[in-house]
């Protein structure tokens, strides 16, 4: 029964994990290498069942902000088989799995009006939550509090459906890794935080993050944007960022004088 050998497995790590749920267990106890292996051929699907965009210029514009913000991360994340695609969907919305596979819908580069510093807060954002390894810990999180809860109660039968899925789910075979739980609101800032400096230090204009995040919430009045039901809005995010933005504009214009070229001013 795969279900028990899994139970068996993770038993030690999950029960550490369900004591220290109550405080927010935030360690990755699943495999990274399985994780970017299921991200790889989950993500290689999507390519032949979604829509992609043919809008080479939108395709070469994310292609080369993504690598150059790969570039500098390289070095919280080596060795990672960076692929970055453009879907031809409406909503303003982008994921990043892990193992380093980054989609972005064309609405989000609508909604950045071209904007490549924008679109750069945003990749910048992505790539640092597969850096912290973001979407493992909240997986390892929903199986330690759902199986905790299984070993508390010593039989499966008596847990509720939801806890149910939520254990077979956060690691079955059917869930899409890195979409099917939203990160936390502590995951988010800490996105925010590193993904502000990751695009700086690649010379995008950190402002962009301000401008792009004003637009989301300009959005958030009409309709919830999808962006934000699998990244939830820290809260005072725009406060968060203009906090770090000294730190990341000296940042942007030491990585445009390397480069040999003019920083905005
Ligand atoms: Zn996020």
């Amino acid at each position: 029964m795969y279900f028990l050998k899994l139970i068996k497995h993770f038993l030690f790590l999950v029960t550490f994990c369900s004591l220290l749920a109550l405080s927010g267990c935030s360690t990755a106890v699943l495999s990274d290498e399985h994780l970017a292996k299921r991200s790889k051929s989950q993500f290689s699907q999507m390519k032949k069942s979604e829509q992609i965009s043919r809008n080479a210029s939108h395709q070469a514009m994310i292609e080369r902000i993504g690598r150059r913000i790969a570039g500098v991360a390289q070095v919280d994340i080596p060795g990672t088989e960076w692929e970055f695609v453009v879907f031809d969907k409406s909503e303003p919305n982008a994921f990043a799995m892990p193992g380093g596979k980054v989609g972005v819908n064309s609405g989000l580069i609508t909604l950045a009006n071209g904007n490549e510093d924008e679109v750069a807060a945003v990749i910048g954002h992505e790539i640092a939550h597969v850096a912290f390894r973001h979407s493992n810990k909240r997986m390892s999180q929903a199986m330690g509090i759902a199986l905790g809860g299984v070993i508390l109660n010593t039989a499966m039968r008596n847990k509720s459906s939801t806890d149910r899925t939520l254990a077979t789910g956060a690691y079955g075979v059917g869930t899409t890794v890195g979409m099917a739980l939203p990160f936390s609101r502590s995951q988010e800032r800490e996105a925010d935080h590193r993904g502000l400096f990751y695009a700086a230090m690649a010379g995008y204009d950190p402002r962009g993050a301000i401008s792009f995040w004003k637009k989301m919430q300009g959005g958030k009045k009409r309709k919830m944007p999808q962006f934000l039901s699998t990244h939830p809005n820290p809260g005072n995010r725009i406060d968060f960022l203009e906090q770090n933005m000294d730190h990341a504009l000296s940042l942007y214009r030491e990585a445009k004088l390397a480069r040999g070229e003019k920083p905005n001013p």
